[in-house]
């Protein structure tokens, strides 16, 4: 999914987990583009099996899920539910994944990602992890945090 301002997470007003702490409730609507984008998946895959002497199987496609889409949380590579950016407003974190309100708290994992780099995530999460962790250590040593 391309990020759109009707996906996004908060702080759910009454539900808690079993030690009592809020959980997260998430909001997701997909766009035109997300839509067109499995569409177009789907019938390329099918010209394909059909060009290899295939058959493709079909089922039909539930209301709530057009050509079949996953929802969010059906997929492995969720991410970005504490996005970096540069401005507090719009953002949690900064660059170096620090909370932009709370300076010696890191988020150093998937969900400092702002979208989805359609690859798989973990080589980048890592790479931002060393990245932060080398600006921590050095904020530290400056008596920053
Ligand atoms: C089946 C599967 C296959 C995948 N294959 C690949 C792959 O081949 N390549 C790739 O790049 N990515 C792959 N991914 C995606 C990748 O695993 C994730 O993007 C990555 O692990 C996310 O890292 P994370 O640290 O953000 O979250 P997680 O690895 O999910 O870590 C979150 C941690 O927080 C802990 N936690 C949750 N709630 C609490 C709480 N209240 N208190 C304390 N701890 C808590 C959880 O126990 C967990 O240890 C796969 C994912 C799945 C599910």
């Amino acid at each position: 999914m391309i990020p759109n301002p009707d996906t996004y997470c908060e702080i759910d007003p009454s539900a808690v987990d079993q030690w009592g702490i809020p959980v997260l409730r998430f909001h997701y609507r997909w766009s035109e583009n997300d839509i067109k984008m499995a569409k177009d998946m789907q019938e390329t895959f099918e010209q394909i099996i059909l060009a290899g002497g295939g058959e493709p199987l079909k089922s039909p496609s539930p209301p709530d899920r057009p050509y079949q889409l996953n929802r969010p949380g059906e997929v492995l590579h969720e991410l970005g539910t504490v996005r970096m950016g540069d401005k507090p407003r719009t953002s949690a974190l900064n660059g170096f994944c620090q909370a932009h309100e709370v300076k010696n708290l890191f988020v150093m994992d998937g969900a400092c990602f702002v979208s989805n780099p359609d690859k798989n995530p973990t080589l980048t999460i890592l790479a931002l992890a060393w990245r932060a962790s080398d600006y921590l250590l050095e904020e530290a040593r400056k008596g920053n945090l």
